[in-house]
């Protein structure tokens, strides 16, 4: 049998407080989340305090601020490696100034959300479902953000959620079954502002399941406390998207955290975005499967990253997408393998991208290939023909 390799960060632990650790900061201090939001590494010199950047990444902190704000936990912040400048961690958070150039191909809005508002702050692409933006602020900004053109407030258009109106959009719309919470994360409310949202929801008769998008089980899993675990599971059913890119994320800290939520009976999918130079490897990306599934997360998709302005540099061909699933499907479990999606621009939708496994199809037979390229044939249903222990026949027989 061939060994199976390891991935460096398989088994990674972040040390202690890291880069704070002569600040003077209690452990007490470190595990409150507003202390941590309090905390957050925010401007160049915040950074330069304990990494040396590249050239790159400095022009980008000084020259990307007016689009998306630069702003990092301490937790995630210590993640970084920081004797590697190609660390997948660094990569997600850290400003670069080709965020500053873009393509011809690229958008503000690639997704088309702002063209399917009906409501300032709902977006209604699908006929059962919606988005639901309820903040544009996150615990720490990622530079490839499909959202970035309101998400942090730095840029010129701001998002207006208006939530009487998209409550009273929800109310006379009975096709709507399931509205997903999402921003900016949802989870920087206080409890009580969150709850009062997710009950008046509730409250909607046809609205059979809400879902909260969030990265601060990732970021800032310090605010996945017992109180705010106590208040959700008030509301089932409710489910829950977390958003992790690269094993490295999922330290212990985390998997406590979505293990709080877990045994509240949230079930948890993860949506990852294809990066390059961040998880666009397959070592990288079984590693990172494998972990969110002992984290009691199903990973359930992998997108395709959007066609945002100035994300070229963190965008990989869709064919590296592909390429990454057909090395799962088959070698490792099935519940570890997410959906691979590309969000079609200008407001398409999700549309699912699969490697080819039909490789002729006609009205009789289906000629299919398994993982390792060995091909089946499947035969489509004919008229059925009466067998010997045909009932009916049997009972003719008799008679
Ligand atoms: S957490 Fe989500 S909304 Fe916030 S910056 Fe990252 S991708 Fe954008």
């Amino acid at each position: 049998m061939q060994s199976i390799p390891k991935h460096p960060d398989s088994d990674f632990k972040p040390s202690g407080l890291g880069f704070w650790k002569n600040e003077n900061i209690t452990p007490k201090q470190w595990d409150n989340f507003r202390w941590q939001l309090k905390n957050r590494v925010t401007s160049l010199n915040g950074l330069e305090k304990h990494l040396s950047l590249g050239i790159d990444e400095r022009n980008g902190v000084l020259l990307s601020g007016d689009k998306l704000a630069l702003s990092i936990t301490p937790h995630f912040f210590n993640l970084i490696d920081k004797d590697n400048p190609e660390c997948p961690i660094r990569k997600q958070v850290i400003p670069n100034i080709q965020e500053t150039s873009s393509n011809p191909e690229e958008l503000s809005d690639p997704c088309g959300e702002d063209s399917h508002m009906p409501v300032p702050g709902l977006v209604h692409r699908y006929p059962d479902r919606v988005l639901f933006l309820l903040t544009d602020r996150c615990a720490s900004y990622c530079r490839y953000c499909t959202r970035s053109r309101v998400v942090s407030g730095a840029g010129e258009t701001h998002l207006k959620t208006d939530f009487e109106q998209a409550f009273q959009y929800l109310e006379n719309n009975k096709n709507i079954r399931d509205v997903l919470f999402s921003g900016g994360d949802p989870l920087l409310y206080a409890d009580s502002k969150l709850e009062k949202i997710i009950k008046r929801i509730r409250d909607i008769k046809h609205i059979e399941f809400i879902r909260i998008g969030t990265r601060i089980p990732i970021f800032l899993p310090q605010r996945i406390t017992p109180q705010l675990c106590e208040m959700l599971k008030k509301y089932h059913p409710l489910w829950m998207s977390v958003h992790t890119n690269h094993p490295r994320e999922l330290t212990s800290e985390v998997k406590t955290a979505l293990e709080m939520l877990a045994n509240s009976g949230i079930p948890l999918g993860n949506q990852s975005v294809l990066l390059k130079g961040v998880n666009d490897d397959l070592l990288t990306m079984k590693t990172l499967v494998h972990k969110l599934l002992q984290c009691r997360v199903r990973p359930y998709y992998l997108y395709q990253c959007d066609l945002i302005e100035g994300s070229a540099h963190l965008r990989t061909a869709a064919a590296k997408g592909i390429e990454l699933i057909e090395g799962l499907r088959g070698h490792t479990s099935g519940y570890a393998i997410p959906q691979f999606v590309i969000d079609a621009p200008g407001g398409g939708g999700k549309v699912p991208i699969n490697p080819e496994y039909v490789l002729e199809k006609n009205s009789k037979q289906l000629v299919i290939r398994n993982y390792e390229g060995k091909s089946f044939i499947y035969p489509e249903p004919t008229k059925a023909v009466a067998s010997p222990l045909d009932p009916a026949a049997l009972l003719r027989k008799e008679n």
